[in-house]
Order: structure tokens, then C-alpha cells, then sequence
């Protein structure tokens, strides 16, 4: 029997309440998942690689089915090399339907059949991103509401309160 196997991939600039209610949702559905972070030197992150896997090392260190990675280039290889048939993407509103859609349809062809699996984040999560959670961190808000209880911010992050 082949393991069904599914990626998350992301930024996770920083992880989320969001993604890990995502993962929580998806882990009955899989025999396993690898949180991804894909590595774009193009794109400037709040926090660094080795924070950003720490952080999701921690969250998902009680989740047997969870595993954490990183990759550089494509997705649908990095999925094709670990032998994953199946991506696991969140979609909280239109914009992430209209973005995730063609992402989805280029996949299924450079990776030769990878199906992404979307779930359609709950209410009380929609609101939640990567980008307003690192907009409230840099103005010195507090952010805790939004970011996974096991997470700590570097002290130069704390909040006032
Ligand atoms: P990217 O840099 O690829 O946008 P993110 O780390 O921002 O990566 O998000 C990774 C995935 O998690 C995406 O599929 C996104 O839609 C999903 N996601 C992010 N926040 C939420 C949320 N609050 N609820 C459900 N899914 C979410």
C-alpha cells in the first residue's frame, strides 16, 4: 500500500493559528504531511529559514502524521522527490481562489498529476494571515491572538503592552 502523502507549502513568515487549524483539519485525510517552507531568495522574510522551521517544529512536534521541510525551487519537484501526489492549500476568501486556482492547474501538469487538495478555512480563522500577523509584529502590536500558543517572538518583538 503507498503512503498517501500531501505537502503545505508556504512561506510561514511566521506559522499561524490558520495553517496549523489547516493541518489539523487535513491530518485524517493523509498518512502523512510534510509543512514545506519554500526557500524564494528573491523574497525578503521577516524571519529567517532556520526560525521559521523551528517554529513549525515545535507546533507540530505532538503530530505524528506532521513532518517539516524545506525546498528551493519548484513545488511539484520537491513533491515529485519525496513522492507526494497531493498538495494541501487553504482558501479564506475570492483572492485565494482566484491565486490558488491557476497555481493548482500549472501543478497538475509540471508535476505530472499532483492533485491540490483545498480546504476552506473556518470563519473564526479567515482573517488570519502571514502578512497582517507580520504588519502587527513590526508595529509593535500584539499579535499572540493570531500566532500558535507554542511560539515565542525574540525579545526584540515584545509587545508593549
Ligand atoms: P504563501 O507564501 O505560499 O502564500 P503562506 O505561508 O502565506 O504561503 O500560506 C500557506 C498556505 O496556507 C496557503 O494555502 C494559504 O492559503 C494557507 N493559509 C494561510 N492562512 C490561512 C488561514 N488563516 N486559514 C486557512 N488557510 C490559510
Amino acid at each position: 500500500m503507498t503512503m498517501k502523502t500531501a505537502v503545505f507549502p508556504g512561506s510561514f513568515d511566521p506559522i499561524t493559528r490558520g495553517h496549523v487549524e489547516l493541518v489539523k483539519r487535513a491530518a485524517p485525510l493523509f498518512d502523512r504531511i510534510v509543512v514545506a517552507v519554500g526557500i524564494n531568495s528573491q523574497k525578503q522574510t521577516l524571519f529567517d529559514l532556520e526560525q521559521r522551521m523551528q517554529w513549525l517544529r515545535e507546533v507540530f512536534a505532538e503530530e505524528p502524521k506532521v513532518s517539516v521541510d524545506s525546498f528551493e525551487g519548484l513545488t511539484a519537484h520537491f513533491c515529485q522527490r519525496i513522492g507526494a501526489r497531493y498538495l494541501l492549500r487553504g482558501l479564506r476568501n475570492a483572492s485565494d481562489f482566484d491565486y490558488e486556482k491557476t497555481i493548482s492547474q500549472l501543478n497538475e501538469i509540471v508535476g505530472e498529476g499532483l492533485e491540490t487538495i483545498f480546504l476552506i478555512s473556518q470563519p473564526a480563522y479567515s482573517h488570519i494571515s502571514s502578512t497582517i500577523v507580520r504588519e502587527i509584529i513590526k508595529g509593535g502590536g500584539n499579535a499572540r491572538p493570531f500566532l500558535p500558543d507554542q511560539l515565542q517572538l525574540p525579545a526584540r518583538y515584545n509587545t508593549t503592552p
